[in-house]
């Protein structure tokens, strides 16, 4: 018999590695039904369509720009931000809430 708790920690396990490897960009859906991009916990909005890829502006203001393919990956390495990213919370119905 497979012993239950070992499985849970299997997911858990998984769960963590998605969450560190996080080098991927991820659009969400917020609760106000904007689209944002999240990297690394941050999340950026204002989207720019450029000759070669996507602009995205930290939606924190700080002026920290992301800059995607048009097949999804980060096409430049983002600056440091001067700012924690944003505390989000994801709801029941799979939307992103941002609390400052
Ligand atoms: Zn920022």
């Amino acid at each position: 018999m497979y012993p239950y708790k070992e499985m849970e920690l299997v997911v858990l396990f998984l769960t963590d590695m998605q969450e560190l490897d996080n080098a991927e960009i991820v659009e969400i859906t917020m609760v106000s039904g904007k689209k944002f991009q999240k990297l690394q916990g941050y999340t950026y909005g204002s989207t720019v369509r450029l000759k070669s890829s996507m602009r995205y502006r930290c939606t924190q203001g700080c002026g920290v720009y992301l800059y995607k393919s048009f097949d999804g990956h980060l096409m430049d390495p983002v600056p440091v931000h001067n700012h924690p990213p944003p505390r989000l919370y994801l709801t029941s119905s799979g939307h992103y809430m941002a609390l400052r």
